[in-house]
């Protein structure tokens, strides 16, 4: 006997995949935090995510 959850397949949308991506995008932005990716931004850039990074639980100060 098998489950119903085995043929449950949901449809997903290919604009969630680009949702998706954009999301991963802008959290790896909010965890950066040194200059060695984002060169002289780094430094405002830090500051503009500073409560997000903190509301990830980012080590930061
Ligand atoms: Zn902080």
């Amino acid at each position: 006997m098998t489950s119903p959850a085995h043929h449950l397949s949901l449809p997903i949308p290919r604009w969630a995949y680009a949702v998706a991506l954009l999301a991963l995008m802008v959290t790896w932005l909010v965890l950066q935090e040194n200059g060695i990716a984002l060169g002289h931004a780094a430094e405002s850039l830090h500051e503009f995510f500073h409560d997000g990074r903190h509301a990830l639980g980012v080590p930061c100060h």
